[in-house]
């Protein structure tokens, strides 16, 4: 299957609730052979009317700090935890995320990323397989079988609470030190970056621990 062919799939999805009360599916958009993808909740009033991730106010904020580390929106890929625009702007539930999940990992597949960026609680947990808050994995990567996880706080989260910018632009400003790393792998035959590779393999095998599934 290819990603178009299963965005087509998906038109008339009616797989869980949350196709009662949206305009469209939200796909995803950006580079169907990206090597960086960007992975949020699900969409919001103006994703839901336009049919494309993040063009709200949150997104325009990403926008901003996507390039602020050299990055633009044409050369990444964005998707949603769950396609359909939950009603009134809440959270997604737990069945819903789980109905919908199998169509994220294989649109992961399908675009084959080095890295994904998890933006939120919701979205990093469905990546991490693990119950866990955002404030303790963000600025971290971790190494799952097919690409390295990078969560990040949310936008939306830092325009709801004001004190939350900050620490959403360390959290670029990591991700840009992970993109430089991808840009320019340590040399193993240097023993200072041999010295860095051994610490980030031991911090990566801690980071894959435990492997349980437990979502909510
Ligand atoms: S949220 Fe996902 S599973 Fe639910 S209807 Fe939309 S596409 Fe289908």
């Amino acid at each position: 299957m290819t990603l178009n062919e299963l965005k087509i799939s998906l038109t008339d999805c009616q797989k869980c609730r949350l196709s009662s009360g949206r305009t469209q599916v939200v796909f995803g958009v950006g580079n169907p052979d990206a090597d960086i993808m960007f992975v949020g909740e699900g969409p919001g009033y103006y994703e839901d009317k336009q049919g494309e991730p993040f063009v709200g106010a949150a997104g325009k904020l990403l926008t901003e700090l996507l390039e602020s580390v050299g990055l633009s929106r044409q050369e990444i890929y964005i998707a949603n935890v769950v396609k359909c625009r939950p009603p009134n702007n809440r959270d997604p539930q737990a069945d819903e995320i789980e109905t919908c999940q199998p169509f994220l990992l294989e649109q992961i597949k399908l675009i084959n990323p080095k890295l994904v960026c998890s933006l939120g609680n919701f979205a990093t947990q469905t990546l991490l397989g693990q119950k866990i808050g955002i404030t303790k994995v963000r600025g971290r990567t971790f190494q799952r079988p097919d690409f390295t996880l990078f969560p990040l706080l949310h936008p939306a989260a830092a325009l709801h609470q004001g004190n939350l910018r900050v620490p959403l632009k360390e959290d670029f400003q990591k991700l840009k030190n992970v993109l430089d790393k991808m840009k320019n792998p340590p040399d193993p035959s240097n023993s200072s970056d041999l010295a860095g590779l051994k610490a980030n393999e031991s911090q990566a095998e801690a980071d894959t621990q435990p492997q349980q599934m437990d979502l909510f």
